[in-house]
Formats: C-alpha cells, structure tokens, sequence
C-alpha cells in the first residue's frame, strides 16, 4: 500500500511527515528555502529522498499562498519565484530522476487554509461532523467548507471565500453604526475581509476613535472594560457575525472551527460565537464557533486528509 507523505511549506520551516493511512508522523523540519528556485526544488526534493519515499508512494504538499490551478503556479510572499514555475510537474520531474522511473501518483497541492479546514473536518474540531465550514481571522479573513471530507471547491477553486464582497454598506456617517468602507486587496470595497481580521479590528478602532492600538491591545482594553475599545468591539462583532450568519444559512454547516491568530482570543470567540447564534436561522445546539483543534499540524493534517479522501474514490 502506498504510503502518504505529507510536506507542509510554511514561511521559516519544511515540514515533512508520513502517514500510513491511520497515523500520521512527523519525521523532518527544515529551515524553507527561500534563497532561488533551484535552492528551493533541491531542498525540497532532498527532505522527501531522506524521509525515505518511493515511486510508488503518495506525495502532497500544504503551502502558504494561492494556487493557480490553470497553471500550477504558486503566488507566495516568501517563495516569489514559484510564480513562474508548474511546481507539482517540477517535482514530480526531479523525483522521478532520482528513482529512475515516474511517480506512479500525481503530487497533490493544496494552500494552507484548505488544508486547515480538511484537517479540522476530519482530525479535529469538526470530527464525526458531516459538514464544516472552517474560517481563519488572522491579518485578513478567509473560509472553506469540507462536506464529508471533501473540499467543496466550487468555480476558480474560490467556494468559501465569506470573507469577499462588499458587505459594509454605504451610511449615513451620523448613524451609530456607521463603518468605515476600505478598499479590499479583491478589487471591491467594504469587503468583511476589510473589518474581519487584525487589521481590520485596528481601521475600525482608528476610525471611531482616532487612536492607533493593535488589535490585540484592542481586544485586552475590551476585556477590562476600556469604553473605547468596547465601542470597536461592538461594532466588530456586529458587522463579522451579520456576514458569518448568513454564510452559515448559506452552507447549513454544523461546526465552524476557527484558526488565525485572533482565534486565540477565547474571550472574543465566545462573543462573536454568541451574536452569530442569535442571527442564523436555526441557532445550533452547541456551540458554533470553536477554536482549531491541529494548530501549527493544520497543514501536515489537511493535506493528509485530502489524499485519504482521494485515495478512497473508486
Ligand atoms: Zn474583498
């Protein structure tokens, strides 16, 4: 039976790990490559090789980026010059130089976000749950949903993406629940994705109360009861849990585990969690937003995931 290497490229490390289709172990980290592509094929290569992989095994690879599934192409800040290269076929050429004979499976790529929800599906926060719509708040916000293990990938791969289109209105700017309207990286304005994450926590603090605080501060003032911060607060869990309810009548999910740096604020979880049961059509049993399970693993676990989930089909 083929075995299941798993290679997570983050920004400072290569992880690489093997499954045997129960376990998933660990068995190499080192530093990323990042000095030039051939550094980068070569690294890459020579941590699969000494992990002891064969033709005949199954490889896939979580990385930090967006994939361009037309060409394979990878658009990462810290790997730029993967954006001019089919990574999938450069590696499987370089391994299969090396065993002399082509790899008898396809490498299989996948960005970390789709990864952290595959793995939270099936290993983790939404294990024995039939469909999951995992959501990262970190800089910025972003989404997937995996229905019975599988990724729900939808037209340009971008199914998921709660986190677009312009959902902070045009207001009055005398009305208590006015908001900012920044223009998103998508091309759009007023996006979730504008207010959701870090950053946006912070324009939302500047903006009602001109004072520049990061959002961890702002989440800390909130917590000990600071008036300005809990004004931020307000309106952040307002406008995030008003995009998030209906993303969630949208896809009927059961479970939202959350990853992204702010998902380390329980405190702030439990509220958007509170304001987003109150706003969904069907308020859940339990509750809906609850932290990642995998951490860090989420990578090496939803890329693992994904193969299994591959390697069943007919
Ligand atoms: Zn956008």
């Amino acid at each position: 039976m083929p075995r299941h290497y798993c290679i997570d490229i983050g920004g400072s490390f290569v992880r690489l790990a093997v499954g045997d289709g129960q376990t998933l172990n660990q068995i190499a980290e080192r530093p990323t490559p990042v000095g030039n592509l051939t550094d980068f094929l070569d690294g890459v290569t020579e941590t699969v090789l000494a992990g002891g992989m064969h033709a005949s095994d199954r490889l896939g690879i979580s990385i930090t980026g967006s994939i361009d599934a037309s060409n394979g192409t990878v658009q990462a800040a810290h790997l730029p010059f993967l954006t001019e290269i089919d990574l999938a076929a450069n590696l499987e050429n370089a391994l299969g130089q090396f065993f002399g004979e082509p790899m008898r499976h396809s490498i299989i790529i996948q960005n970390d976000a789709d990864c952290f929800a595959q793995a939270e599906a099936r290993f983790g926060a939404g294990k024995d749950r039939d469909n999951v719509f995992a959501i990262i708040i970190g800089t910025g916000i972003g989404g997937a949903q995996v229905y019975r293990n599988r990724l729900i990938r939808g037209f340009g791969g971008a199914a998921g993406e709660w986190g677009h289109g312009p959902f902070v209105q045009k207001q009055d700017p005398s009305l208590q629940g006015h908001l900012p309207q920044i223009a998103c990286s998508c091309g759009q304005t007023g996006c979730i994705n504008t207010v959701g994450g870090a950053r946006g926590l912070e324009a939302i603090h500047l903006f009602h109360n001109h004072q520049t605080l990061d959002s961890r501060q702002i989440v800390d003032g909130w917590i000990s009861g600071d008036k300005a911060c809990r004004r931020s607060i307000s309106s952040y869990i307002s406008i995030v849990s008003d995009a998030l309810a209906v993303a969630l009548n949208i896809t009927g999910a059961e479970i939202v585990p959350v990853g992204g740096g702010m998902s380390s604020a329980g405190k702030l979880l439990e509220a958007l969690n509170g304001a987003v049961q109150q706003k969904v059509l069907l308020p859940r049993p339990d509750p809906l937003l609850v932290r990642g399970k995998l951490g860090e693993d989420g990578g090496l676990w939803g890329i693992y995931a994904r193969m299994l989930a591959e390697s069943s089909e007919p």
